[in-house]
C-alpha cells in the first residue's frame, strides 16, 4: 500500500479520529530582537500558538494582514527558526532538525507552500511541464523514466489537459489556470501537507470555487492534510472542517468551522462574521453592536489581551490577566467571557428591540 493510500484509508476513519499530522504546541516567532520586559518584543509575528492539523483535513486560518498566519506556514517548513515552541510533523520533532536533514527534509516535498500570487510565484520562463517537474527533481524521490507521467498525473488531478499545456509558459494562461499550475506543481511530490496562502483572493467568483473545490477533492483523493489561509471567513465556510482565527500574533479562537460561524465566541470572531453578510450565525450580529461605544474608557494595546483596544466588553482583567483558550468539547476562545458577551448584547446592545 502506498503512503496515500494509508492516508486515504485513515481518512475513511473521521479526520478527528486520526492522530495530528501536524502539531504547533506553544509557537513564537519574532522578526526582530526580544526587548527586555516585553516578552518577543515589537518585532513578535507569532506569540504561543497551538494548533493541530490531521490528514485529510482542511483548516481554514484567517486574520488581518500581519496577525501571523503566513508566520506560521514558513516556521513549519522550515524558513523561519521559532523563538519558542515546538512544531511535530508526522511524529518528528521539526526542531530537532539541523542542517543536511533539514535541507533533505525541505527538498523532500512531504509539506507544500502554493503561494497566493502564482504571476509572481512561477518562473516566466519555464513550459508547464518543466514548472510542475521541478520539485520532482529537487526530491529526486521518483525515478527519472516516471517523472514525465507524474507530472502529466498531476495535471489531470487539478483538472488540465496535459497535452494542452505542457508546452505553455505562465503568461499564456489565465490566472485560474496559473493557479492550478502552482497546485499541480505542489502536488507532484505527493505532499502529506499543503499551506495555501490565500489561494483565491485574486481570482474572480467562478475559478474561486473552481479552485476551492479542487482542493476539497485532493484532500479526498491524496489524503492530503490543507490549511488554506485566508482574510476573510466566507472564502473558507462550506471547504473547511476547522479554523483558528488570529490576532495580532495570536490565536484568539479555534474550533469546527459551523459551530464558530454560528456561535463565535471570541468578540473579534464576533466581529469577523458579522462584517461576512454571507455568513450564516444563529443570531445575527451587527458590526456597531460589538465595537466600543463612543466615549468608552481607552484600554491599552499592549495588555493582557491584544483585542482590549477594540473590545465593547474589555474590563480590569483583562489588561491585568491573559486570557485561556479552552471552551467546552472542542473549542477553545481567548477570552474572558467567551461565548457569554452575547447575554450582554441581547440586553443592552439591540438598538432594533431598544426602539421598538
Ligand atoms: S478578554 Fe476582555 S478584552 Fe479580550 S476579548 Fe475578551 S472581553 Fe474583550
Amino acid at each position: 500500500m502506498t503512503a496515500t493510500q494509508e492516508r486515504a484509508v485513515a481518512l475513511e476513519k473521521g479526520p478527528a479520529r486520526v492522530a495530528p499530522l501536524l502539531r504547533v504546541t506553544g509557537l513564537s516567532v519574532s522578526y526582530a530582537p526580544p526587548k527586555k520586559g516585553v516578552g518577543l518584543g515589537t518585532g513578535a509575528a507569532l506569540t504561543d500558538a497551538s494548533l493541530d492539523v490531521r490528514p485529510g483535513e482542511i483548516v481554514g486560518i484567517v486574520g488581518e494582514t500581519g496577525s501571523g498566519k503566513t508566520t506560521l506556514a514558513r516556521a513549519t517548513v522550515g524558513l523561519v527558526r521559532p523563538a519558542a515552541g515546538r512544531i511535530e510533523f508526522a511524529g518528528q520533532d521539526m526542531g530537532a532538525l539541523r542542517g543536511r536533514a533539514l535541507r533533505d527534509f525541505r527538498r523532500s516535498g512531504q509539506v507544500q507552500l502554493v503561494f497566493q500570487d502564482p504571476l509572481r510565484s512561477l518562473d516566466p520562463d519555464l513550459t508547464v511541464a518543466e514548472l510542475v517537474r521541478e520539485p520532482l527533481d529537487v526530491a529526486g524521490t521518483l525515478p527519472r523514466s516516471e517523472r514525465h507521467e507524474r507530472v502529466a498525473d498531476s495535471l489531470r488531478l487539478v483538472g488540465l489537459d496535459p497535452e494542452t499545456m505542457l508546452g505553455r509558459r505562465p503568461r499564456e494562461l489565465s490566472g485560474g489556470q496559473r493557479q492550478r499550475i502552482s497546485l499541480a506543481r505542489a502536488i507532484s511530490t505527493r505532499p502529506q501537507l499543503l499551506f495555501c496562502d490565500e489561494p483565491v483572493s485574486a481570482l474572480d467568483v467562478s475559478n474561486r470555487n473552481l479552485v476551492l473545490s479542487l482542493l476539497d477533492r485532493l484532500r479526498t483523493e491524496l489524503g492530503l492534510a490543507v490549511v488554506i489561509i485566508a482574510h476573510d471567513l466566507s472564502s473558507l465556510a462550506g471547504i473547511a472542517d476547522r479554523v483558528a482565527v488570529f490576532y495580532r500574533s495570536r490565536v484568539v479562537e479555534q474550533g469546527p468551522i459551523q459551530a464558530v460561524l454560528e456561535r463565535p465566541a471570541h468578540p473579534y470572531t464576533g466581529l469577523l462574521t458579522a462584517s461576512a453578510p454571507s455568513v450564516t450565525q444563529v443570531d445575527r450580529l451587527r458590526p456597531d453592536q460589538l465595537r466600543p461605544e463612543p466615549g468608552a474608557r481607552d484600554w491599552p494595546v499592549h495588555g493582557a489581551c491584544v483585542f482590549a483596544a477594540r473590545c465593547r466588553f474589555a474590563h480590569d482583567a483583562c489588561v491585568e490577566q491573559p486570557p485561556s483558550l479552552p471552551l467546552a468539547g472542542d473549542r477553545e476562545a481567548a477570552c474572558h467571557v467567551a461565548g457569554e458577551w452575547r447575554a450582554q448584547l441581547t440586553t443592552d446592545h439591540r438598538p432594533d428591540t431598544e426602539e421598538s
